[in-house]
This record gives structure tokens, sequence and C-alpha cells, in this order.
């Protein structure tokens, strides 16, 4: 996951910057970062944890820049150690460059040994250090020109924000599999990984940045060009189903609407007789009113969400994750005893969630539970920038649907099928978790 930000032409830049990163939280809580220029010198506040942790006024209120980028971190490659949190900045030949990206690169792990072979000294755990590495060693007379030629070497997912001690690139991959915006405020340049981001700036949202473009600002100007090769664009669909904030308008559709649709062909696919539609908390919201408001069955909160606990997913241990999910969703008795439920998620990846949920809901006394996910079963794991487990852990890897539903406990298990999402989503979209074909293999 991970969510990037960049300003160019405002002198409030770092401010907009953190506003910005607070819009993208939802991203990544590993940890967040802010660099800017001041006379002439790119400077940098990184840290583990929240924006609100990090970036303080203690640490950022003395950075005064026209110019910034910042990043919120959600590890998919490299642990959740200080060095890999981004903005990355270095020194190099060509002059300096801070670099935020999210997304994974798929030739990472030969592009290092490559560079370690000649010499090269890798200071981070992360795979986005490999463009630093191929940046410094461009011989491109700008600084465009050498991030232009790092660009062209690293294969996969990377939507990429960065910025030398006077000007601001913002950069997508030729298949476009992360989102990445472009937005004005004035004379202002601003671009994030969602709408929602330029929005709480109070940025208007110009457009999408294209697949393959790279875009700069020069003088009040904004500049592209598209010096990829062209490949067919394959958006993430993940993104629609569970990663972006309902309120950002993704690959031109809007999230909430999305999600809310994806309620409906459920309805429309798994209609049930029962007295309440429970969603599961955040991400099943939008979907859930669209299932109760098309059968005409009430929407209850049964579930409540805890804010205040961390990530239940990324736990190393299933222990640490079942202790997560308890800590993290609780029932509201009175919205479930006695009562015939439809439960909906977004998906189901290890099961862990489903499993917990569906044993608590019975303890206060749900006489039934249907559970429904909004997305297919998820048969791989994501190689361009999503937090998935290998195949073994994935429960629909493991197990037939028959299997899923005495495993989690439930009176029957429904999916949307990827007919059905395409056909709201439009297709052309990156699958490969729930079909098994993916785009671009990593080597
Ligand atoms: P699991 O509990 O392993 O079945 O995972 C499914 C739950 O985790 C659902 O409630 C999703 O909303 C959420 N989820 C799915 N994918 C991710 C991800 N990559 N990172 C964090 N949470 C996720």
């Amino acid at each position: 996951m991970c969510g990037v930000v960049g300003i160019s032409g405002d002198p409030d830049a770092v401010r907009l910057a953190v506003l910005g990163l607070h819009a993208l939280q939802h991203r990544g809580q590993e940890g967040a970062g802010i660099a800017a220029s001041a006379h002439g010198f790119l400077q940098s506040v990184t840290g583990l944890g929240l924006v609100s942790e990090v970036l303080t006024d203690a640490t950022v209120g003395r950075l005064s820049s026209d110019l910034a980028i910042g990043h919120v971190r959600y590890g998919t490659s490299g642990g959740a150690t200080l060095q890999n949190v981004q903005p990355y900045v270095v020194n190099t030949l060509g002059g300096q460059i801070a670099l935020c990206h999210n997304g994974t690169l798929t030739n990472a792990r030969a592009l290092q040994a490559q560079l370690v072979q000649s010499g090269a000294i890798f200071s981070r755990t992360s795979d986005t250090e490999v463009i630093l590495h191929l940046y410094a060693r461009s011989t491109g007379s700008t600084f465009v020109a050498r991030l232009v030629d790092a660009l062209k070497q690293v294969e996969g997912a990377w939507s990429i924000v960065a910025m030398s001690p006077d000007r601001l690139v913002a950069a997508r991959d030729p298949r476009g599999f992360r989102p990445l915006v472009l937005g004005r405020m004035g004379n202002a340049f601003v671009v994030a990984s969602e709408t929602c981001a330029l929005t709480q700036m109070g940025a208007e949202v110009v457009r999408e940045i294209l697949p393959g473009e790279v875009v700069e600002r020069r003088g009040d100007s904004v500049y592209s060009t598209y010096p990829f090769p062209t490949v067919e664009f394959r958006p993430c669909m993940f993104e629609h189903v569970y990663v972006a904030r309902p309120d950002s308008v993704l690959f031109g559709k809007g999230v909430y609407d999305t999600r809310v649709a994806l309620g409906r062909a459920l309805a429309r696919l798994h209609p049930k007789g029962v007295d309440v539609v429970v969603p599961v908390p955040d991400s099943g919201v939008p979907a859930a009113l669209g299932y109760a408001a098309a059968l005409g069955v009430p929407y209850g909160l049964g579930l409540l969400r805890s804010h205040y606990v961390g990530r239940t997913f990324i736990q190393p241990t299933q222990t640490g994750r079942d202790v997560g999910v308890a800590l993290k969703l609780h029932v509201i008795e009175s919205v479930i005893k006695g009562k015939r439920l439809v439960v909906i998620d977004d998906s189901i990846v290890r099961g862990t969630t489903a499993r917990r949920l569906v044993q608590r809901l019975r303890s206060a006394g749900a006489v039934e539970v249907h559970l429904l996910s909004t997305s297919p079963p998820m048969v791989g794991p994501c190689h361009y920038g999503m937090d998935t487990p290998s195949k073994t852990e994935l429960l629909a890897c493991t197990h037939t649907h028959e299997q899923m539903v005495t495993e989690l406990g439930v009176d029957s298990l429904g999916f949307l099928p990827l007919g059905s999402i395409r056909e709201i989503i439009g297709t052309g979209h990156c699958d490969a978790c729930f079909s098994g074909h993916y785009p671009v293999r990593p080597t």
C-alpha cells in the first residue's frame, strides 16, 4: 500500500503535505515522513508511527519551503524499521534527490544483486532503494532525465513522487497498478495517491496521472512526457475493493458508489432472508448499505471498530492476529441477539477476521450467520504493493468451499465473482490475487 504526496509552488508546502498525509493514513500506518527544500538543500523528517505522532509542530514546524513531498508507509518489502521509512534523501553526483514510492518493484532483487556485485552499499531493506542507486549511476543531463533513466530499468508497480532541491516530479508505471492524481491550488502543483488527499489540502482535482506518464513542474507550467514502452493498463482491482478511502475517486470511479454497487450485486447473487445486514467496519459499510437497500432488509451496526488499535493484519503470528481482531472489533449485542444475520466484508484472506467474528456473533446470540464477501476468493499473493500472504496461508487456497463454511462456522458463505466486479468498475484491471493471472512476474 503506502501513500505519497507532493506540492510545488506554495509557501505552505510542508503543512499542506502533512495535511495530505493525514488523508492518506489508511494507506499506511507503519511510518511517515516529509522532505522539503530549504536554502537549496533537502531536509527530511521521518519516523515510525502515525502522521499525528511523527509529523508534529515540534518536528516539522521549523521546515519552511514551497516544495515538499511526503509518504506514509505500509511495508510490503523490507521490515518496519526507521531506515525504511520514506522519503529517502541521498546525495549523488547528479545532486540531491528525495524519493517516495508506492508499489513493489518485481525486479528489485535481481537489480540489487547486480548493484551489490559492482560495489553498491544498501542501507535499507526495501525495494525502493534500487531506484536511488540507478539514479546515482545515470549520466542523464537533468534531474528528470536521470530519474527516467532509473525508472526505465525497474519493473512492477511504482507510483513515484520525487524532488531535487528545486524540482518536483511525479511518475506512474506503464501499467498504472497504483493510483496517482494531479491537482492544482492557485499556481501550485499538487500530486497525491488519492483524490481525498487533494481535497484535504484544499486543492482542485485536475486528473489522474496516466500510466507511463512523467509529470514535472517547470516555472508555472506542468509538463508531461511518456518515456516508457507502452503496455496494457492494469490498475489494481483491490484498490476499489479495500484500499482506497470511500470519498476518493479512483481510476475515474467514486469509491463509495462502487462499493455500494458491489453490495447491490451481492444482493442479486446471494439474496438471504435475514433480519439484519451487518457490515464488518470500516470497509464493509458501503456494501452492506447497498445490500440492505437492494433487499429492503434493515442495516444494523452490530460490529463496532476500535480506531485506537493498530494493524492486526500484519502481525507476524496467528495468535497476534487473533488477539488483534478481538481488540479491534466489538459486538453490539442488542443488534445481534436472536437475529438472522448477513455479515458483509470486503475480502477473506487468511480468514482470521471472519473466524473470530463469527464466534463472537454466535456468543452474542446470533441465530444464523451468512457471510458475504464483495470480492472473489483470494487465490494468490500480490506482487505489486499489497500485503497479502503466500498461497499456503490463503484460506481459499487450502480449503474447498464446504471446508471454508465449516472452518469459519457460518451457515453459508458467498463471494462476488470477478465478472460482477468488472461489470461495475470496468475491465482491464489487475486481478491477479483473484484470478492468478499476473501481468508481470517477479524475477
Ligand atoms: P483475513 O482476516 O486474513 O481474512 O483478512 C481479511 C480482512 O482484512 C478483511 O476484513 C479486510 O478488510 C482486511 N484486509 C484485506 N486485505 C488487507 C491488507 N492487504 N492489509 C490489511 N488488511 C487487509
